[in-house]
C-alpha cells in the first residue's frame, strides 16, 4: 500500500523574495532590505550583497504575492 507523503518543504531564497532587486537585470541581485552584507556598490549604496546562503536563513525575507 502507498502512502502519500507531504512534499518536502521548499527552502525559501533570495530568488522568491520581494527585497531582492536586479539592476540592469543583474544576477544574482542585491538586497534592498539587509544592512549587514556589504555594499553592492561601495560605501552609502542602497543595495547590498546577497547573503552567502542564498536567503536560506534570512529574517527578512518576503515571498512576492
Ligand atoms: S537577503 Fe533576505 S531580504 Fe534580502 S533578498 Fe535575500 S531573502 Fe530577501
Amino acid at each position: 500500500m502507498l502512502i502519500d507523503a507531504d512534499p518536502p518543504a521548499m527552502a525559501q531564497s533570495c530568488k522568491d523574495c520581494r527585497h531582492r532587486a536586479r539592476p540592469g537585470h543583474a544576477e544574482p541581485g542585491y538586497c534592498a532590505m539587509r544592512i549587514d552584507t556589504p555594499h553592492a556598490y561601495g560605501p552609502g549604496h542602497p543595495l547590498h550583497l546577497l547573503p552567502e546562503d542564498g536567503g536560506a536563513s534570512c529574517e527578512h525575507f518576503e515571498e512576492w504575492t
